[in-house]
């Protein structure tokens, strides 16, 4: 079975209808060319930023998903056949390039060999040691130098990198707000340590809640969502805080007639703000990705951290579960299972 795009879909929400599910002859050791592999998939990962590859835009860092196309994103597997010296059959792999099937095949320079020993399983790659985790660190340690005793507001608290926002910085002795749209997902922020969190879409004025949680102001403001929210926490700022531009997804199925226009930007001249853009893969081949593999991996020695995985099952089940990400319909990190380890 594969996942295939249909159609691009600029703006708005994409539908069920925009994918389909196909059968298609499975791949065998045959069908192998030099240094290739062929994977058995265990566990595909959805993620936000894949909105945009449904796009069909051709501007943006990463490339648009095609029509006819399977889709790809991150994911786990086990290689079934190599011609490759430096991955064998057996070998559980990791990597951006696992297509939305069951079974396929790919080069083998696309994937790095991972293991499920040491207390982790081989889904915490994609979960507590995967991207979004790893985007946590990067910017609320790399870029915002987020520190003792100052205030951390991070909104979509309680996802993939929200989640983990919260905990490296409670670990680094920040008064942590979070925000999240149920009730459980706010009980869930407290739970990891947040010190306040909020309903947003029940809490009313969004200025007036941010305000009540910190009536000094941020020091820092970790952005998943963008849109109105960005517009409060733009007002909340104190002078010189640092905001960690991470997504904007209240923004991804917006169109031309509904998109928000944020008002507040004038803010970061008034209260001298830094607005940190970034992409995580920038950091992979950095000194940061050993030091976050190195912070995380104490902590999950030490169990000081806990790490919410949303497991849907079944590859046929994808559309659905990705399109629910951006509809808020995950709790915790939203990761396909396709097959068994
Ligand atoms: P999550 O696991 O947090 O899932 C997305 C969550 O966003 C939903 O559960 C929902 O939470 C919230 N959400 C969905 N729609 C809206 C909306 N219209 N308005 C407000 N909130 C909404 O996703 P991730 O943690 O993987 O991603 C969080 C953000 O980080 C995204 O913007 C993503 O694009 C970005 N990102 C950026 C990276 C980078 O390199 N810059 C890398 C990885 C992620 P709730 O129910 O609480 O509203």
């Amino acid at each position: 079975t594969r996942i295939t795009l249909v159609r691009n879909v600029s703006s708005g929400a994409p539908t069920l209808e925009d994918f389909k599910a196909e059968t298609v002859p499975t791949p065998t050791r045959d069908s192998l060319g030099n240094d290739e592999v062929l994977i058995r998939t265990l566990y595909l990962s959805c993620d936000p930023y894949m909105r945009g590859r449904l796009s069909g835009r051709t501007d943006s860092y990463v490339a648009s998903f095609k029509p006819g196309m399977p889709v790809d994103g991150l994911g786990v597997g086990i290689v079934e056949a190599s011609t490759s010296s430096e991955l064998k059959e057996g070998d559980a792999v990791t990597g951006a390039g696992f297509k939305w099937e069951t079974k396929f095949t790919a080069p083998a320079k696309n994937f790095t060999k991972v293991s499920s020993s040491g207390g982790v399983s081989l889904i915490d790659y994609l979960g507590v040691l995967g991207m979004p985790s790893f985007t946590a660190y990067v910017g609320t340690v790399t870029l915002c130098k987020a520190k003792a005793g100052e205030t951390i507001l991070v909104s979509a608290a309680s996802g993939a990198v929200g989640q983990m926002v919260i905990q490296l910085a409670k670990a680094r002795g920040l008064y942590v707000i979070g925000s999240a749209g149920s009730d459980e997902k706010v009980q869930h922020a407290k739970d990891l340590g947040a010190d306040v969190a909020f309903n947003y879409k029940t809490v009313g004025d969004l200025d007036a809640a941010i305000k009540k949680a910190a009536p000094e102001g941020l020091d820092v403001y970790f952005d998943n969502v963008g849109g109105e929210f960005l517009d409060a926490a733009l007002v909340n700022m104190k002078p010189y805080g640092r905001i960690a531009e991470c997504g904007m997804i209240s923004q991804y199925n917006a169109t031309p007639e509904n998109a928000h226009h944020i008002k507040n930007l004038m803010y970061v001249v008034m209260k001298k703000v830094t607005m940190y853009g970034f992409i995580v893969t920038d950091y992979y081949t950095t000194p940061v990705y050993p030091e976050f593999v190195q912070t995380v991996s104490a902590m999950l020695k030490d169990k000081k951290i806990q790490y919410k995985i949303d497991e849907v099952a079944g590859l046929e089940n994808g559309p659905q579960a990705l399109l629910g990400v951006l509809e808020g319909k995950n709790f915790g990190k939203r990761i396909i299972k396709v097959s068994d380890p």
